[in-house]
């Protein structure tokens, strides 16, 4: 099917970040979008993570990642800006870098000099600079750490954007709808429940359930894109429960690098709270809470700001921290796969999926690279930079 071609109405197979994105971006279009969902409300995948970070990636030779974020941090803020409430469901802060390990250098001296100030959001020096001494300090490290200061950068409540993005004239969300396999027939995408039955059609079929999307997709003629799911789990608890002495200790800005810190963001209980995460466990497909990786975050929080992890010791014994676990979805190179699978024989199906540890960065800016095509525009992204995300890269000949 080529692009555009009437009627505008799309099946999104699940409403997590990216097909919430997805649907988001082509009802703004004028098309008519249903999102089905096997569960029973938002947030059931990885985006019912609590909190989490929307922030550029940095390199000496400004690379295709670097890029790509930096476009999708953009989006993604805008979105947050146009759709949610500024210092409950995200905010602005910028973000501290703690480069533990030395790598993430800005793409060049002379690039990196605080001349910076002016540069527009596209360019590296637009988003990112060195950070201050006053900047260090105020996360409580110790002076002449090296540390980057992501000033158009903050963090953001996945669950609300998602949610937000679903509430959209023109998007109709179907819950409780497993879907157990899809099927083209009369020039129209179906998906089936498990007894085979049709639970609903139309010409333009978009899959955006994750990891799950291998198991609808695995049998189509040359699929092949290589997702894996990627466990995480992050650990919180509430600013009440904390101490003047640790409060005193809390960075008022988030800090990443081994991870990230993040604080006086809404729990998912309500009340603010403190959140460090997140731990990575590969071929895992459950995600329960564990008491060991609770431990493995205490350490994240000891090596990413020491004098706070020190300070906040007693706040993760089993009786006061709290718990979040869910499965990234992941691509070898990091990058998701969008947009058309194959558009020769599978007309029609477009992808959104392998937003990995970045989906909070990299979803709106996929739905509207997906929506874009879909509606036969020109696509949000130089053309050098939108091919690294096509899923077409990966199909078999
Ligand atoms: C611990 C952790 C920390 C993270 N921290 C950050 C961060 O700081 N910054 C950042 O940018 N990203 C972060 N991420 C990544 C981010 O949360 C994800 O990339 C993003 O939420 C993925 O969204 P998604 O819509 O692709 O997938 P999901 O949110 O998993 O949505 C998939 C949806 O598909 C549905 N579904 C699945 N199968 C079917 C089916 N057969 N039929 C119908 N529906 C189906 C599911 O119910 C689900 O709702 C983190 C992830 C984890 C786990």
């Amino acid at each position: 099917m080529s692009p555009a071609a009437e009627p505008r109405q799309a099946l999104v197979i699940g409403a997590g970040l990216s097909g919430s994105a997805v649907a988001y971006s082509l009802a703004v279009r004028g098309w008519s979008v249903t999102v089905l969902d096997r569960a029973a409300g938002v947030g059931a995948g990885a985006s019912g993570l609590p909190a989490g970070l929307a922030a550029p990636h940095v390199s000496p030779d400004d690379n295709v990642l670097s890029r790509i974020t930096r476009a999708g941090v953009r989006a993604t803020l805008q979105r947050a800006q146009a759709l949610l409430h500024s210092g409950t469901d995200w905010a602005l802060t910028g973000v501290l870098e703690h480069n533990l390990a030395g790598k993430r250098r800005l793409p060049s001296d002379n690039l990196a000099s605080d001349s910076g100030h002016d540069a527009p959001l596209d360019s590296p020096l637009g988003m990112t600079q060195q950070a201050s001494a006053a900047q260090i300090a105020a996360a409580g490290l110790p002076p002449g750490t090296p540390a980057l200061w992501h000033g158009h950068a903050g963090w953001v409540r996945p669950r609300q954007l998602t949610l937000a993005q679903l509430q959209t004239p023109g998007v109709q969300v179907r819950w409780s709808q497993a879907v157990h396999a899809i099927e083209r027939r009369d020039q129209a995408w179906t998906a089936l429940n498990a007894q085979g039955h049709t639970v609903a059609q139309a010409p333009w079929l978009v899959v955006a359930s994750a990891f799950d999307s291998l198991a609808l997709l695995r049998s189509l003629p040359g699929f092949a894109v290589p997702l894996n799911p990627l466990r995480g789990q992050v650990s919180f608890g509430h600013m009440a429960d904390l101490t003047n002495a640790q409060h005193q200790r809390l960075p008022p800005f988030p800090v990443n690098g081994h991870g990230s810190f993040i604080s006086g963001v809404p729990t998912p209980e309500g009340p603010p709270g403190w959140f460090i995460g997140a731990t990575f466990e590969r071929d895992c497909t459950q995600a329960p809470v564990r008491l060991e990786d609770h431990l493995a975050n205490q350490l994240r929080l000891a090596s990413l700001l020491p004098a706070l992890g020190e300070a906040m010791a007693g706040q993760f014994g089993p009786d006061r921290v709290h718990g979040w676990a869910g499965l990234r979805c992941t691509l070898p190179n990091r990058l998701p796969a969008v947009g058309p699978i194959d558009r020769l024989r599978l007309p029609g199906l477009c992808l959104s999926a392998g937003m990995g540890a970045r989906g909070i960065s990299l979803a709106v800016l996929c739905g509207e690279l997906t929506a874009a095509w879909m509606n036969q525009e020109e696509p949000p992204l130089p053309a050098a930079l939108a091919k690294h995300l096509a899923a077409e890269r990966y199909a078999r000949t």
